[in-house]
């Protein structure tokens, strides 16, 4: 029997259900495509593009140790085109795939089906398939808690499977696939260098990511997660955003130390966050328009500030890290360098780009879309609709976070400002391109025009 692995946002060998019953076969293609316009408007940014190379160059060398090889699908073109041609020389039985949930690659999958291709899809990016939990009158979830409870009471995950210790064999046919460099991931002009010294693509990078975190963190995570100076949470997320690791490995990992015994508050309080990532995914699963377009779609007629020139230049302050408000800019200036940002800073920033600066959430998910190397198309609608008020579970619209508070309270050392903005304090620095108050005030007033709209 011959298998094809379509390898999709599942780069691991570990604990990949695609691969283990591909395993099985005699003959085993390991196939990548890149899947240029497979996405839609949400194709990968630029920091997912350097994230997927080098990962790829990891997945590679795991496959290589095992007697496999990954095959790269030529540059250019979809994936559905691409996997025909392949089809056409492999002249696979099967091709499994991990599931994606993002409203194009759904239809990805099901194009691939309509054309004939013999698909088997496997679950495994998520510790719950998105339709494995409903509310008692059969609906899926829209409010966190309950989904907890509910996803708390249903039944225990079957264990990680080990990567397998050998793979089978490519076959002899003869296929024109591409170099990994060919697929010109990498960026053009040279940015990447804050990104490479931040992050080790890969199972292995995970794996020390988890291991770290397990032992300097995991227990106080309800404490340290909230001071972006300190290595307080597990930085997986774009390991888990990639399918370098899967979840249910690390919810397992994370509880294997405490077998009969009590969990501590830090580790159950990091495995409900895990839980946030799966309601994510089922939200957009039930509610695909919430890519694009407010989950409450009254708040699409929210009055933003109109485009023009101040549209463009608070923008541009916000993007650069230039508001005058040291812990946004320090915000943004980490993602900009590491491709990544602390969790409670990618909600202040979020909160004051779409209340201090009235601009649409879209306009920060766009942003980030680019930046963040954790680039995950569910969590990244959901923070930012969180953060507008049109989200599931959202924090009010009229709760404006203040920005010289949150600093206060979540760098109280400075520590964190004193990194990413040295300039803070002298002349060189901005003064703040809007006042905190007057600020506040036109947001609650366009808020009581947008109630007055509903
Ligand atoms: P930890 O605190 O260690 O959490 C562990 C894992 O749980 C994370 O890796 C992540 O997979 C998951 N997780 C944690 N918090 C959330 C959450 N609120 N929603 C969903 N999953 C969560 N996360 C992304 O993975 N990709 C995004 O594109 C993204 N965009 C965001 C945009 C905004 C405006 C906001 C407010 C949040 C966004 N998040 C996003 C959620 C969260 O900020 C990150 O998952 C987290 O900061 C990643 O760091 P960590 O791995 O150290 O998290």
């Amino acid at each position: 029997m011959r298998v094809l692995w379509w390898i999709r946002r599942d780069l691991r060998v570990a604990d990949n259900e695609a691969l283990a019953a591909a395993a099985a076969a005699d003959e085993l293609i390991p196939w990548f495509c890149a899947g240029d316009g497979d996405d839609g408007a949400w194709e990968p940014g630029a920091a997912s593009r350097w994230w997927l190379h080098h990962s790829l160059a990891a997945l590679a060398g795991e496959l290589e140790a095992r007697g496999s090889q990954l095959v790269l699908a030529p540059a250019g073109g979809g994936t559905l085109a691409a996997l025909r041609k392949a089809v056409a020389v492999y002249k696979p039985d099967f091709v499994y795939c991990g599931r994606r949930y993002e409203p194009a690659q759904l239809a990805l999958a099901a194009a691939v089906e309509a054309a004939g291709i013999p698909l088997t899809t496997f679950g495994g990016a998520l510790l719950r398939e998105p339709d494995a939990l409903r509310t008692g009158a059969g609906a899926p979830y829209s409010v966190f808690t309950p989904y907890w409870r509910a996803f708390m009471r249903g039944p225990a995950f079957a264990k990680a499977r080990p990567a397998p210790r050998a793979l089978p064999p490519l076959p002899a046919a003869r296929y024109a696939g591409a170099r990994l460099k060919d697929l010109g991931l990498l960026p053009r002009a040279k940015w990447d260098a804050g990104l490479a010294a931040a992050w080790t693509p890969g199972a292995a990078g995970a794996a020390a990511m988890l291991a770290a975190f397990q032992a300097d963190a995991a227990s106080a995570y309800e404490a340290g997660r909230d001071v972006p100076a300190r290595q307080g949470t597990s930085r997986l997320s774009p390991h888990l955003a990639f399918g370098e690791v899967s979840p249910r490995a690390v919810w397992q990992e994370l509880l294997a130390p405490f077998a009969g015994k009590a969990v501590p508050a830090g580790v159950a309080a990091y495995l409900r966050q895990l839980v946030w990532r799966d309601f994510a995914a089922q939200l957009l699963v039930h509610n695909p328009h919430a890519q694009d377009t407010a989950l409450k779609p009254a708040y699409d007629r929210f009055p933003w500030e109109k485009a023009g020139k101040v549209y463009d230049q608070r923008l541009s302050a916000w993007q650069r890290g230039l508001t005058g408000y040291p812990i946004v800019d320090a915000g943004m200036r980490e993602l900009w360098h590491t491709g990544w940002m602390h969790n409670r800073v990618r909600m202040i920033v979020a909160s004051f780009l779409v209340k201090h600066l009235l601009l649409p959430w879209q306009e920060g998910a766009r942003w980030f879309w680019d930046t963040l190397v954790d680039a995950d198309l569910a969590n990244n609608s959901f923070g930012w609709q969180w953060s507008a008020g049109s989200g599931a579970d959202a924090a009010p619209y009229f709760r404006v976070f203040n920005p010289i508070i949150q600093r206060k309270k979540f760098d109280a050392d400075g520590a964190y400002v004193r990194r990413w903005v040295p300039e803070c304090g002298t002349a060189t620095y901005p003064a703040p391109i809007v006042d905190h108050d007057a600020a506040r005030l036109t947001a609650l007033k366009a808020y009581d025009r947008f109630k007055a709209l509903k």
